[in-house]
C-alpha cells in the first residue's frame, strides 16, 4: 500500500512510502513517477446466487453470450477479465443481443 508520495509539493515525485499490509513492513522505495491503478470488481453482486460466476465475481460464460440459465446472456465488463474496453463490450453487447433474438425466436415468442 502506498502511504505517501514524496516531493508533490514541489511538483516532482522522487520516491514513495510503501507498506506491505501482510507484514506491516514499511519502506521508502526511490522512483520516478506514479501511476495509481484502481483496481476492477465486477458488478454481478445482485446475481448471486443465480447466475454461476468465477470467485472473483466474473460471471462464467457457457459459449457465446449464454449463462447457466437458459435466456440470460452476458456481455461486457461483468464477464471480461482480460479486455474490459469499451469496443470489446459494445461487441459483446452485439453478441448477447443476437443471441437473445435467436433464442426468443426458438421459443416461438
Ligand atoms: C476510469 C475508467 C477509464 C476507462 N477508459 C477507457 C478507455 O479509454 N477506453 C475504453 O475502451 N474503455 C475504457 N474504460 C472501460 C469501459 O468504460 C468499460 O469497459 C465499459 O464501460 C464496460 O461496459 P459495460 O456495458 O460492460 O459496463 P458499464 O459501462 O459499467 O455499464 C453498466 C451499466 O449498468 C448499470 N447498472 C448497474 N447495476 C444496475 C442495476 N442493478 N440495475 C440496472 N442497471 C444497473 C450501470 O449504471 C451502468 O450504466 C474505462 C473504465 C474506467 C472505469
Amino acid at each position: 500500500m502506498v502511504e505517501e508520495v514524496y516531493d508533490v509539493s514541489k511538483e516532482i515525485v522522487t520516491g514513495v512510502r510503501l507498506r506491505n499490509v501482510k507484514s506491516d513492513q514499511v519502506w521508502d522505495q526511490e522512483v520516478d513517477g506514479f501511476f495509481l491503478a484502481i483496481g476492477h470488481i465486477p458488478n454481478t453482486k445482485v446475481f448471486k446466487g443465480q447466475i454461476e460466476t468465477d470467485p472473483d465475481g466474473y460471471i462464467l460464460s457457457k459459449g457465446g453470450a449464454r449463462t447457466n440459465i437458459a435466456g440470460v446472456f452476458h456481455a461486457g465488463d461483468v464477464q471480461d477479465r482480460t479486455y474490459r474496453q469499451a469496443i470489446t463490450a459494445s461487441g459483446a453487447g452485439c453478441m448477447a443481443a443476437i443471441e437473445a433474438e435467436r433464442f426468443l425466436e426458438s421459443e416461438g415468442l
